[in-house]
């Protein structure tokens, strides 16, 4: 029999519990530990948020002015730098950014897009590999060592907000040069934009990663590369930085029966359709658990 304590009071049991909280349940992992429920680190991916102006993307894609009988352009850009990988992630086609932070004292930015995708700009996350070596730094937090990592990447985010939620930004062409910018392109993003020195503020395998990504993008898709894109931090929130223990065969966590992680925030799935696809597989294997 299995138990759950709802709001540190009421206990529900019954013969299977499925942990599907998501990738930003921190106080979820930090009582997983608590416990010594066995979790690892997660590689995961970080960096900012870029904002074109659609068209700008629209003419770039489809290689002419005349497009107004198609949809607002996408892409999906990648590359290898320095043995990581860079690459775009959850480009929204006539989108907006969006704020996500979880906590007071740290600042998180997302993107999505409206059905109609009819907004004047065009916004992607633009992340690096974060592997378990970065992570070393933050060993004693270990196994939540990414997740702490990540936590400190957004407090220095919002460090540089003016404490508030406004996004630290920079025009993508100071960003490579080095150069806080003097003026900002307009933006999608409600709370608004500071001008900031992200090239100094990002860690710094990011922040070169990220400017050496720009100049290989540039030589591919000509126009990518332009001071009227605006460059926003900070996109943490990629994946779980952790994964929590689970057998291949029975979806079950190998030292608790009857419990199964599932979905993104248990490190097995990244995005709408795979989370789906694992939490469906976690019902049928507990199905299996409860009728064995
Ligand atoms: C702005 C935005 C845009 C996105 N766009 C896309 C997209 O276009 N395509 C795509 O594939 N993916 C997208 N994603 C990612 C997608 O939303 C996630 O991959 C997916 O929702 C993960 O599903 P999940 O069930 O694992 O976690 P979640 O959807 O995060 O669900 C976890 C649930 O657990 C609840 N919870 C947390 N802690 C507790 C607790 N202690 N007790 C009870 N309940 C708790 C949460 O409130 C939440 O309802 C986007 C995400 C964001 C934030």
């Amino acid at each position: 029999m299995q138990g759950v304590i709802v709001n540190g009071s009421d206990e529900v049991t019954g013969d299977a519990v499925i942990l599907g909280v998501g990738h930003s349940a921190r106080d979820i992992y930090y009582l997983l530990r608590e416990h010594n429920i066995k979790m690892e680190p997660k590689e995961f991916a970080m960096g900012v948020r870029i904002e074109h102006p659609q068209p700008l993307i629209n003419e770039i894609q489809y290689h002419s002015t005349e497009y107004s009988e198609l949809p607002p352009a996408s892409y999906n850009l990648s590359c290898q730098v320095g043995g990581r990988g860079v690459y775009s992630f959850c480009m929204c086609p006539g989108g907006i950014i969006i704020p996500a932070s979880t906590a007071p004292d740290e600042l998180v930015i997302n993107g999505m897009s409206y059905s109609k995708r009819n907004s004047r700009y065009a916004n992607s996350g633009f992340v690096v590999t974060v592997n378990e070596k970065d992570m070393d730094k933050y060993i004693d937090h270990y196994p939540l060592n990414g997740l702490k990592f990540q936590q400190e990447y957004e407090k220095i985010v919002y460090g540089n907000s003016n404490s508030s939620q406004s996004a630290p930004a920079q025009r993508m062409t100071d960003f490579v040069d080095g150069i806080l910018s003097s003026s900002l392109p307009g933006t999608s993003y409600i709370p608004g934009v500071i001008s900031a020195p992200l090239h100094e503020i990002l860690p710094s395998f990011i922040g070169d990663n990220l400017r050496e990504a720009f100049r290989v993008i540039d030589k591919k898709v000509r126009g990518y590369f332009t001071s009227e894109a605006l460059i926003l931090a900070g996109e943490s929130r990629t994946s779980s930085p952790v994964r929590i223990l689970r057998d291949p065969e029975t979806f079950m966590h190998p030292e608790i029966s009857g419990f199964f992680p599932a979905g993104e925030g248990a490190g097995f799935a990244g995005g709408i359709v795979s989370t789906g696809v694992d939490g469906e597989n976690c019902a049928k294997a507990a199905a299996r658990y409860i009728l064995a």
